[in-house]
Order: C-alpha cells, then sequence, then structure tokens
C-alpha cells in the first residue's frame, strides 16, 4: 500500500536519522528514495542522512523529472533504474557502509554472487548479490548497468562503491542494507577461516519456503 505524502516525509527523515546514527551513512553520503503514488520523494544532493528536513525532501514526478524541493541526490538516475525494473519496489536505500563497501573493493570476487551463502537470514533477505562493474558516480552507464540486473535481484553492490536495496517499504529496504552490511562484517569476520558454507541444496530449501 502506497503511504500518504507527509507520512512518507518524516518517515525518510526518521529512518535516515537512524541509518546515520549508527554508522551506515557517514557525512553526507547515501541517499533514499519512496515510490508515491504521483512519483517519488528522494533525498536531497548534498543533503546529510543525520537531520533531513521534511519540507526540503526533493519531488519528482513519475518520469523522474525534478518538480519541486531541493534538487535530489546526483545518484538520483541510480533510484530511477531500479524502480523503472521493479514495479513492485517501494524504496530504494544507497548508502556506503563500511563493511559493504569494502566487500565491493575486492578482487577476483564472482561478480554474479560476491558474497558466499554463509546463513540463512542473508540468503533469506539478500539473496544471491551480483557485482555491478564499475563506474564514476552519476555516469549514465552506472544507472544502465543497475537497470540490466535490478528486474532480477533486488539488492545489488556497485563496485568500489556500495550497495543498491530495494524494498516494498523504506523500513524493509532500510532493514536489508542493515542486514548486509552484517553479513558483510561476518564475511570479513571469517576470511582466512575454514567456513562452513550452506550447500545449494540448503540455499534452495531457504529460497523455495522463505523468499518473497
Ligand atoms: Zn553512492
Amino acid at each position: 500500500m502506497i503511504k500518504k505524502e507527509p507520512l512518507v516525509r518524516h518517515e525518510i527523515v526518521s529512518i535516515g536519522k537512524s541509518l546515520f546514527d549508527r554508522g551506515l551513512s557517514a557525512g553526507s553520503s547515501g541517499n533514499i528514495s519512496v515510490r508515491l503514488e504521483d512519483g517519488f520523494l528522494m533525498t536531497p544532493t548534498g543533503s546529510t542522512l543525520a537531520n533531513l528536513d521534511p519540507e526540503t525532501i526533493s519531488k519528482l514526478d513519475q518520469k523522474g523529472n525534478y518538480i519541486s524541493g531541493d534538487p535530489p541526490t546526483k545518484e538520483s538516475s541510480l533510484h530511477l533504474a531500479v524502480y523503472g525494473k521493479r514495479p513492485e519496489c517501494g524504496a530504494v536505500v544507497h548508502l556506503h557502509p563500511t563493511y559493504t563497501t569494502a566487500l565491493s573493493c575486492l578482487a577476483d570476487v564472482n561478480p554474479d554472487s560476491v558474497l558466499p551463502a554463509m546463513t540463512p537470514y542473508q540468503v533469506m533477505r539478500i539473496g544471491t548479490l551480483p557485482l555491478i562493474p564499475y563506474y564514476p558516480p552519476g555516469d549514465p552507464g552506472l544507472a544502465q548497468a543497475v537497470g540490466e540486473k535490478a528486474s532480477e535481484h533486488g539488492v545489488l553492490l556497485l563496485a568500489n562503491h556500495g550497495p543498491v536495496v530495494s524494498g516494498k517499504s523504506l523500513e524493509q529496504a532500510a532493514f536489508i542494507c542493515e542486514e548486509l552490511e552484517e553479513a558483510a562484517r561476518i564475511y570479513f569476520l571469517t576470511l582466512g577461516l575454514p567456513v562452513r558454507h550452506l550447500t545449494r541444496q540448503q540455499v534452495e530449501e531457504l529460497t523455495r519456503h522463505f523468499k518473497s
């Protein structure tokens, strides 16, 4: 269900602050968007998630044209690329959290699945995590590459940059972003140790029973 705009504006402010307060979005990095009945709300360029103003959050029409508030994040094309391919997507969160971003910088990973299956919640919430090749922020090629993978994957990892996470709601997208950060942290904590990964059969069972 699509929520009313004033409520969504306040939700963006409170979830943005919560992500910032817990160290998931340093400085002015990270951006959030939510789909409305008549377009999108997006965090403004140069803003910090620490103290967003509900009145100045950017509003875009259904085609992604900027219509009011402060100008939107320079990474707006990433968000729009996801919405264009995921009709059920209600919100997109893009952050640069430490461990997930570190994961995005590793060489010699499998670009179809960067994170090996280690815990059931990782499999259920995040699924297979593909790596999008590196492009500079704001490069049209980046949005295009995201669009190509977004129909199949709700969670994407931009090489040498960070995650792009979609959800039915903003709360869900934020939760998934946090769970991805924890999964990446577990990955680094166990790197170099003999790890018991989940088997293909265990992953298939989890996907079949739990993934929506
Ligand atoms: Zn970014």
